[in-house]
């Protein structure tokens, strides 16, 4: 566990730094890169890497030239490089003993509640077998129609998987030092700025004035601390090329731009699950599982499940309520104790619940999980 606590990590390594600015991948970088990561992971800490690099890999095996820049091309460069990229990595956290996977997620993905869920329970699954996730944008399927959202911007997306995973930290590497009080590359006299508590328009302004090289500048860095702070991590914009600067940056050390978390993760979680998505549906469940949600941090198992409301689809939130109140009076019944992301829709509910959950797939013919709402998509309330 890191000095302040961290425990799960999400480090982004932009392109410029793992190709040391060249047109290629740089093996050497990228072993320094992942030999600090597999230090953590020795440690017991929770990694996801957030890895660009797989355009500049295609580029390099085609032979293209970097005039060419339209998102076909891209599309095409980023399908032949990421095998490269991914087995680079492969090879490199392999003398570490370690597994890696390759996950590639598009933002439209992240913000469709099904894909959402899915995303999370893998990266989540993942990480619970000691496995290194190795993150990518989908390039090939990745469109830019999205409102307000490029393409290629892996800043972003590293943000968006920050709050994904409920991150307590994402650093953003590449080749610039933090975000500095002027463009650095025209200006003599900028200052790094080394902690940012607030993200307001005047830190957007400063951060869209002094874009890096490359498509990841500072505006798009500053953009996913903003969302990655608001999910409750701490973020750090630093330079990767620093020696041993992930360790250090985990050991507390003060390197770069540091944007403190501005909520707790729980907060966060809460907010998200209850903000502006209505819920669609109610589980009735019984005292053992009230029991087991509210005093034991365990998941809701459809064995707990008395009765289902509502019609939803898997993916949705629900509200979970007990069988009785408290008092154990009829008038007092449903009470709400939780809510979460149900992994079941309710016409699968009716038909599993009260089962255990080794009957799940005999009943259903398939199945997503022992859990109808698992523990790290529920709020105790
Ligand atoms: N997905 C792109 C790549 O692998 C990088 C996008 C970015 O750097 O923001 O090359």
């Amino acid at each position: 566990m890191g000095e302040k606590g961290e425990k799960r990590i999400v480090a982004k390594f932009g392109t410029n730094l793992l190709t040391a600015g060249t047109e290629r991948l740089d093996l050497e970088v990228m072993a320094t890169l992942v030999g600090q990561v597999a230090r953590l992971h020795q440690l017991g800490l929770e990694v996801i890497i957030v890895s660009s690099g797989a355009i500049a890999a295609g580029r390099q095996k085609l032979g293209l030239s970097s005039e060419r820049r339209d998102i076909p091309s891209r599309q095409v460069m980023a399908a032949v490089g990421q095998s490269a990229l991914m087995h680079s990595y492969e090879q490199l956290f392999g003398w570490h003993g370690i597994t890696v996977a390759q996950t590639l997620l598009t933002k439209g993905d992240l913000s469709d509640r099904l894909g959402y869920l899915n995303a999370r329970n893998t990266l989540l699954a993942l990480l619970e077998l000691g496995v290194v996730p190795i993150v990518n944008e989908n390039d090939a399927v990745a469109v830019d129609e999205i409102e307000g959202v490029a393409f290629g911007d892996n800043d972003n997306l590293s943000g968006m998987v920050a709050n994904l995973v409920d991150a307590d930290l994402l650093v953003l590497l590449g080749d610039v030092a933090g975000l500095y009080t002027t463009d650095p590359l025209k200006d003599k006299s900028a200052r790094l700025i080394p902690r940012v508590d607030r993200i307001d328009a005047g830190i957007e302004r400063l951060a869209g004035g002094t874009r890096g090289r490359g498509h990841g500048g500072m505006a798009t860095k500053v953009q996913a601390a903003k969302l990655a702070t608001a999910s409750g991590a701490a973020v750090v914009i630093a330079d990767g090329r620093e020696h041993d600067i992930i360790l250090r940056l985990v050991g507390g050390e003060s390197i770069g731009t540091l944007f403190p978390a501005a909520t707790s993760k729980m907060e966060s979680r809460k907010r998200f699950l209850l903000a502006g998505l209505a819920t669609r549906g109610r589980l009735v469940v019984d005292d053992g599982a009230v029991v087991a949600l509210k005093e034991q941090n365990r998941s809701l198992l459809p064995a707990g499940i008395r009765a289902v409301a509502g019609d939803f689809q898997r993916g949705d939130v629900v509200d979970i309520v007990s069988e009785r109140g408290r008092g154990g009076g009829e008038s007092e019944k449903g009470e709400k104790i939780a809510c979460g992301i149900s992994n079941y829709s309710s016409w699968e509910l009716a038909l599993i619940k009260g089962a255990r959950s080794d009957r799940i797939e005999a009943l259903l013919g398939y199945g997503y999980g022992d859990e109808v709402v698992h523990r790290n998509n529920l709020v105790v309330l």
